[in-house]
């Protein structure tokens, strides 16, 4: 006889066998109620099997909470593959994939109370009501007129529901329950958006795509490298719609849902015939909608599913095609366990799925780039040692030599000079878009030395030169950009007489004064603090307020530009429903002179009448304490770059730093990707880091600073007892924020060439290591964030 091994929902990772009652057909994926000792209990079917041994006390399960599987096949294999790889159990990888509103039975489907006006109504019982019940008198004349549709009940005015319960109960009328759809997006309106002839560059990229869609069997993830404004996004549309065609849906992975709202408009536009097919998975969604949603592309209803990174859980029917936007971007990274990085799983799931995955962006990590230019190891190792080892050594692939200085010095037009990957032989098919889709040439782009400036009063944030380009403009009556990745007013309160700065109460990380609030806030966790007026730790009322922030720059532009109209743009204005649509829209509209913002500003926004784009701090991502700031701060300023100069005129970006010569600004400053790239690997070689290395950071968190630093220690030890041969084990260090949300914190660094292997033998010591109640362990593979 059959059985069904279920994971059973909950805190541990429970599995059982059940047995199938007769004439139930179960196959994994299904979700099902089962008896779990007194009570009952829900699950998820992970396989059904025959046990080797008749079990006589096999329970049968109950039944089937939903008639179809709600785990598809390929993602219950894309979960497997997860808990192998990131070392997590499956039953939180099953709480990712199945959404909380999805995996609670009673989400059910919304429905609306419709009232209706029973068929024969006694006159005089008519006559009694308009006399001693006026209110249920009128609301049953206004039913009657409708007829025999009825009317929802919430449509019959407020305090309708005491007096249409009293009709019902008098017969007068009766009440249906009616499935409704919930549509977020329901107020909005999207004009049709035709498609566009694609240009020789676009159409190589789009025929690629296509072949991919079209082939049988496993396919090579595409990497498509296209420069700001070469027209990825048109490239998406039009495979989309052909995956469409051939029968298949689409996953379409943004960074950042709320902040990209013009490509969610430029997919709902394209496909506005049928607004139906497209889905898109805000993080704000409620439950009930998300429950809709996520039936409706359970269903196969919709076809084209657009969210964040949680979005690769879709339960498509058919997946043809994952594009992924901005595939550099580190929000893609989950922050809680399961670590999981949602552009890697684009990866295995179209792999798993027979599926195309084309990853996209002006800026690729150097992890896809370098899966994409290097040749994969030869199967035949004999034949490698016979040829120039250092050449063929595929751990070896980036010769560093004099073109990285001659990269460095160039000051010719911005040109990214093309490499063919060879086709065979990389993991990646790499293809490159290198020219502006409206055949603008790049912007010009400034550095400006801030060291140079004069100083009166702190550091100076608007430089003379950018000022006066800013004049320049704004009396053409072109827009501008400026860009600072730093919220609030001014960043930390610091006295000038102790040198103490005012820090969060439980987190070591200065506080940033909000104008608006009259508050210190931390970034970090959100706690507010009044604003002392006297030093907290010497009483000087001297303390002072000390950096910027986009709230003080507002105030300055308002001072310095008076006539110009001004916006802002940053985590503190658009928490308001629609300022950021509204705001962009305005801007689209030219109605906003100067966009001010944060890095919400920096990705996909397309404004054709921006001339002139500053970098108000290009320091402020070099200085994080992480092997991965130098690729943030390239890959910043080149997006951010990439907003100037998109329609008729030229652009013109200035960058204000106080490290020049720092070469992720210098080749920011070239639009020279494969500079940057070059000398990125080099280092990333020289140190050990991706991708050469697959790394984990493990981390111990408590309340107890030396729980936290001894747990960790015995970790370390018991790590190092007897490793696997390659395996570099870091020591035991406090985070760079030591503390946060009043959890002490340390981390450790491991690293392995293979990540099967690191995973394996962190799996190993943990598993056999219990971790005291008051410590959290976190462990983080391919750790993006060291803060
Ligand atoms: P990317 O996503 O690569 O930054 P976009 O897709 O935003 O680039 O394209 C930049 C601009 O060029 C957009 O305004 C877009 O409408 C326009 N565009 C893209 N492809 C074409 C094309 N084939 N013909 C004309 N305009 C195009
Ligand atoms: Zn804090």
């Amino acid at each position: 006889m059959p059985a069904a091994q279920v994971l059973i929902d909950g805190p541990s990772e429970l599995v059982f066998d059940y047995a199938i009652p007769e004439g139930l057909t179960v196959v994994p994926g299904h979700r099902v109620r089962v008896p779990l000792r007194n009570r009952p209990a829900s699950g998820t079917v992970l396989r059904v099997h025959e046990p080797e041994e008749m079990q006589f006390d096999l329970r049968p399960l109950e039944s089937l909470i939903d008639p179809d599987p709600l785990v598809t096949a390929g993602l219950l294999k894309l979960a497997d593959w997860m808990a192998g790889y990131y070392g997590t159990p499956l039953e939180h990888i099953m709480r990712s994939l199945l959404p909380e509103a999805v995996r609670q039975e009673n989400h059910s489907e919304k429905t609306i109370k419709q009232a209706i006006a029973s068929d024969s109504i006694d006159p005089e019982a008519l006559a009694k009501l308009q006399k001693r019940a006026p209110r249920q008198h009128s609301i049953l004349s206004i039913l009657q007129a409708v007829g025999a549709e009825g009317m929802p009940v919430t449509q019959l005015g407020e305090g309708a529901a005491g007096p249409v319960k009293a009709l019902a109960e008098k017969g007068l009328l009766t009440i249906k329950e009616i499935a409704i759809q919930r549509d977020p997006d329901g107020d909005e309106v999207f004009l049709p958006d035709p498609e566009k002839t694609l240009n020789p560059e676009q159409s190589a990229a789009y025929d690629i795509i296509r072949e991919s869609l079209e082939t049988e069997g496993p396919r090579k993830p595409l990497l498509l490298h296209g420069i700001t404004g070469s027209g990825k996004t048109e490239v998406y549309l039009q495979a989309t719609r052909a995956a469409l065609a051939a029968g298949k849906s689409v996953i379409v992975l943004l960074p950042e849902i709320s902040l990209t709202p013009q490509t969610v408009q430029r997919f709902k536009s394209r496909f506005s015939e049928e607004p139906e097919l497209v889905a898109v998975l805000h993080s704000t969604l409620t439950q009930g909608e998300r429950f809709d949603e996520w039936h409706r592309i359970r269903k196969g209803k919709a076809r084209v599913v657009i969210g964040a990174r949680s979005a690769i859980f879709a339960p498509l029917p058919d997946l043809g095609l994952i594009l992924v936007d901005e595939e550099h971007e580190t929000t893609y990274k989950q922050e809680n366990p399961p670590k999981y990085h949602g552009r890697d799983l684009a990866v295995v799931r179209a792999h798993l799925d027979g599926a195309t995955v084309v990853l996209g962006s002006a800026t690729p990590s150097v992890e896809s780039y370098y899966n994409a230019i290097t040749p994969l190891k030869k199967p035949n190792p004999q034949k490698l040692k016979n040829q120039n080892s250092e050449e063929q050594n595929p751990i070896h692939p980036i010769h560093p030599g004099p073109k990285d200085k001659e990269l460095c010095e160039t000051s010719e037009s911005p040109r990214l000079r093309v490499e063919k990957s060879e086709e065979p032989s990389t993991k990646y098919q790499l293809v490159t878009m290198n020219q502006r889709a409206d055949g603008q040439a790049l912007p010009l782009v400034r550095i400006v030395d801030m060291r140079n400036e004069p100083k009166k009063g702190g550091p100076p944030i608007l430089s003379q030169r950018l000022r006066h380009a800013m004049d320049q403009k704004l009396a053409a009556g072109d827009q501008i950009i400026l860009f600072l990745n730093r919220r609030g007013f001014a960043r930390s309160l610091t006295c000038p007489t102790c040198g103490h700065t005012c820090e969060c109460a439980h987190c070591s990380i200065p506080v940033t004064y909000h104008r608006a609030e009259e508050r210190l806030i931390c970034h970090l966790c959100g706690y507010q603090s009044i604003v002392p007026r006297t030093c907290p730790k010497c009483q000087d009322p001297a303390i002072r307020l000390q950096g910027y922030g986009t709230e003080k720059v507002e105030e300055i532009l308002r001072k310095v530009f008076p006539k110009a109209r001004l916006a802002r743009l940053d985590g503190d204005t658009v928490r308001k429903k629609h300022v950021l649509k509204r705001t962009l829209g305005e801007f689209k509209a030219r109605k906003i002179d100067i966009l001010l913002g944060t890095q919400m500003i920096a990705k996909g926004l397309d404004f054709p009448n921006v001339t002139l784009v500053g970098v108000l701090n290009a320091d402020l991502s070099l200085n994080a304490p992480d092997f991965r700031a130098g690729e943030r701060t390239f890959s910043l300023l080149t997006q951010v770059a990439g907003r100037a100069g998109r329609g008729e005129m030229e652009g013109e970006v200035f960058i204000q730093t106080f490290v020049p010569h720092s070469p992720s600004i210098q080749f920011a400053r070239h639009h020279d990707f494969q500079g940057f790239v070059e000398q990125e690997l080099e280092f990333r070689e020289k140190y050990h880091f991706p991708p050469f290395y697959s790394i984990a950071l493990l981390s111990t968190r408590s309340r107890h600073e030396k729980r936290a630093e001894f747990t960790l220690q015995t970790i370390h030890r018991r790590l190092s007892e007897d490793p696997p041969a390659g395996m570099e084990i870091g020591l035991p260090n406090p985070n760079p924020i030591t503390r946060a949300h009043d959890l002490h914190r340390f981390q450790l660094l491991l690293r392995h060439r293979n990540p099967r292997t690191l995973t394996k033998h962190i799996h190993t010591v943990l598993s056999k290591l219990p971790i005291p109640e008051d410590v959290i362990l976190v462990t983080d593979i391919d750790a993006h964030d060291f803060s």
